[in-house]
């Protein structure tokens, strides 16, 4: 078991006691399971890492084997199930220097971290976690040289893992250079911290500085939340949303659906209405990708499009925002109704212009996960 300490910081000047947040890596640490079940599942943990923190596994229900914040990040034995791919959305094509991916014109992803406040089992890109993290690096300097020599990419997203692991010394160089590009518009934080560990944002002061003077210059600074499920939405995390937000930060969140997590109206009609009372709406439901180890998440399409459409019905058009995407080698291909013979799809994001808004009609198959799983409407 490794820890890590938070320790008595303030909060924007506001002294606070914050409760140590203790990390875990190794299983064996998780004394709430069995000895035999923690055996059995460093089988898994030795290919896909385990990583989480006791604030978090403080959520889990341990009476409920089935309980959705420990599908969260508690491993599954089901993990070692073959099925997909390391790249399910062909990352690789996209990465033009070490950490940098540029797939849409105006989009460029920086991808500065491997590491994360706990580990989502259903991660896609768990690759990176395991490949020791060949395809991020905290050193952007080529990669904001690129976004420099590109004036045509208006919006940069610092992510990895997740953008607010690294620490806030480097997160400021990295985020100070970027302000220094004219043609830049918006800067995105992609990042699970506030569900996963509010109080990195309560307690770094020098982090809630570098937030606001950000968010009040001439760049616009987006929090890419990331919310699975309304118990992720404690009262330290509605307090944490709430100091970045006062600190100018325009929140946002998406998620995947995901089996046994929020793949039910219920649940996902609490997260939407959920996020539009707290200001942070819902921006993407994703399709979780056929990612290895991933078989126990995966919720077939028109399943999935169900669920969605019937919790929509429980909320105002405010909650329903949210747009149905895969995220697609080709594009974000946005997935818009379907009948009894047919799944109705568009671009939403198309990686190829000539695709842009395209309209795409499949054949309905109720067992399909992912838009490859799908027959075209004209074959
Ligand atoms: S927070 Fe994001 S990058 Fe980190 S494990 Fe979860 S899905 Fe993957």
């Amino acid at each position: 078991m490794t820890t890590q300490t938070s320790g008595r910081q303030s909060v924007h000047g506001t002294e606070r006691l914050a409760r140590p947040a203790r990390c875990i890596i190794d299983i064996d640490g998780l004394d709430r399971l069995s000895r035999e079940k923690r055996s059995q599942l460093e089988r898994v943990t030795t290919r896909f890492p385990f990583r989480a923190n006791d604030y978090y596994l403080g959520l889990i229900d341990w009476e409920d084997p089935h309980d959705p914040i420990r599908r969260l990040v508690v491993p599954g034995l089901s993990e070692l199930d073959s099925f997909g791919l390391e790249d399910a959305s062909d990352e690789a094509s996209n990465t033009r220097l070490p950490g940098l991916q540029h797939k849409y014109a105006d989009t460029a992803l920086l991808l500065v971290t491997d590491q994360c406040a706990a580990f989502c089992r259903y991660c896609f890109r768990k690759r990176l976690f395991t490949a020791g993290g060949r395809e991020t690096t905290p050193e952007t300097s080529a990669g904001i040289q690129y976004i420099r020599e590109h004036p045509e990419i208006t919006d940069v997203l610092l992510t990895g893992g997740d953008a607010l692991s690294l620490p806030t010394a480097h997160l400021e160089e990295i985020v100070e250079a970027l302000r220094a590009v004219d043609h830049l518009h918006t800067i995105r934080l992609g990042s699970k911290i506030l569900a996963y560990n509010p109080m990195r944002v309560l307690t770094d002061e020098r982090l809630q500085v570098l937030l606001e003077r950000t968010a009040a210059s001439d760049k616009s600074l987006y929090l890419m939340c990331h919310f699975d499920h309304p118990r992720e939405f404690t009262p330290v995390a509605r307090e944490a949303l709430e100091l970045v937000q006062r600190l100018g930060v325009q929140c946002v969140n998406q998620s995947p659906i995901t089996a046994g997590v929020n793949d039910d109206e219920q649940t996902l009609s609490e997260l939407l209405q959920t996020c539009t009372d707290l200001g942070c709406p819902q921006y993407y439901i994703f399709q979780c990708r056929p990612t290895i180890g991933n078989a126990s998440f995966a919720v077939p399409i028109t399943r999935a499009l169900s669920v969605i459409t019937s919790a929509r019905a429980h909320v105002s058009g405010l909650s329903r925002r949210a747009r149905y995407c895969l995220s697609h080698a080709s594009g974000k291909v946005e997935v818009v109704g379907m009948d009894a013979d047919h799944i109705y799809a568009h671009y939403h994001r198309a990686k190829d212009p000539a695709d842009e808004g395209r309209m795409l009609v499949y054949h309905r198959d109720d067992k399909a996960t992912w838009l490859d799983d799908l027959i075209p409407a004209d074959q």
